[in-house]
């Protein structure tokens, strides 16, 4: 099977090798589609997992050989991503720096193997696809599970004011989601038109380019000088960390969706007598995920907007690492 390594910072390379069985509890997984998720591409381009590892959490596929003792799965069903356990994390070498092994540890899509034709994997760890949602959706589990965990993660009441920045494949989930939890008005800010008119397509009331208007002050204009109800920072940068406690309204609501893997810089005081609460999302919820789906809640479809081979997998990292009009981009092994 061919399965995309990664060896070092910034480069994937194809190998071949014999296709593994399934040892008890097991399941041979043949993967129909792999999305590549922005942590895909942060340890594609940081040196932060030593080489050999296989990248490639948000799969989908169909069962190809079930092991020992497993009654859930036969062969032929459809199942995707699963929850990622920390055993994925092989043996770290002893050099290895403390805060990369416990990020590993914490966080192991490093090892998650779905840029392969085939993966194993525990049984128990993995979700069947419910009827009626496609290969192709079910790639999407993650992505739009990460969406409904940040609208999960506050009190979102019906009608709100909820303002998202940045419109990659997560702000879009998360602007569906809200969406679905009965936000009132939506106001996105995003640079890139393709994510500008992607945002629009998805429900987005009003869509703010930071490139051409003053953001804050449009925000300000917008509520009334209050600010959002809720806001979702899913850029994942440094500077629009603070910018969201900026555009909350007093004791309103702040969700950090996007990761942002450098130090920022805040203002403390502007937290505290704005009587900000703050929350992370470090997951996806991915039955919910499901269940919207399955429940034609949503439709993901849209977000796919490049389908590559896996042989082509190095220059679509690299072409994604300054997107221009991708979203999501799924890997056809
Ligand atoms: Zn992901």
């Amino acid at each position: 099977m061919k399965s995309a390594i990664q060896q070092g910072k910034g480069k994937l390379v194809i190998e071949d090798k014999p296709t593994p069985e399934p040892g008890p509890g097991q399941v041979l997984i043949k993967i129909a589609y792999c999305g590549i998720c922005g942590s895909d591409l942060h340890y594609f381009n940081h040196d932060q997992a030593p080489s050999g590892n296989v990248l490639g959490h948000e799969w989908s596929g169909t069962i190809a050989e079930v092991g020992e003792g497993v009654d859930n799965f036969k062969k032929d069903d459809l199942v995707t991503m699963a929850d990622i356990p920390g055993w994925l994390v092989p043996e770290l070498p002893p050099d290895t720096p403390i805060d990369m092994a416990a990020l590993l540890k914490m966080h192991p899509v490093a090892y998650a193997g779905g840029f392969s034709e085939y993966l194993l994997y525990y049984a128990h760890a993995v979700h069947h696809i419910p009827e009626g949602v496609s290969l192709e959706e079910a790639a999407l589990t993650d992505t739009l599970g990460v969406g409904l965990e940040a609208v999960n993660r506050v009190q979102l009441k019906v009608g709100a004011t909820v303002l998202i920045i940045g419109a990659g494949p997560i702000g879009l989930s998360t602007l569906m989601a809200a969406r679905v939890a009965g936000a009132g008005r939506i106001i996105v800010t995003e640079m890139a038109e393709a994510r500008k008119a992607a945002a629009k397509k998805f429900g987005a009331d009003f869509v703010l380019d930071p490139k051409v208007v003053d953001v804050a002050q449009e925000v300000t204009a917008l509520t009334g000088w209050a600010g959002a109800d809720i806001v979702f920072e899913s850029a994942g940068v440094q500077a629009t960390i603070q910018q969201s406690v900026d555009m909350v309204k007093r004791s309103g609501q702040v969700v950090l969706v996007g990761v942002c893997f450098e130090p920022a810089e805040i203002l403390p005081y502007f937290w505290f007598m704005k009587d900000v609460r703050v929350n992370v999302v470090p997951g996806a919820d991915l039955v919910s995920s499901l269940n919207v789906m399955a429940r034609k809640m949503v439709d993901v479809k849209p977000l796919v907007t490049h389908i590559e081979r896996l042989e082509d997998i190095q220059e679509t990292f690299e072409a994604l690492l300054h997107p221009t009009d991708q979203l999501k981009v799924l890997i056809k092994p």
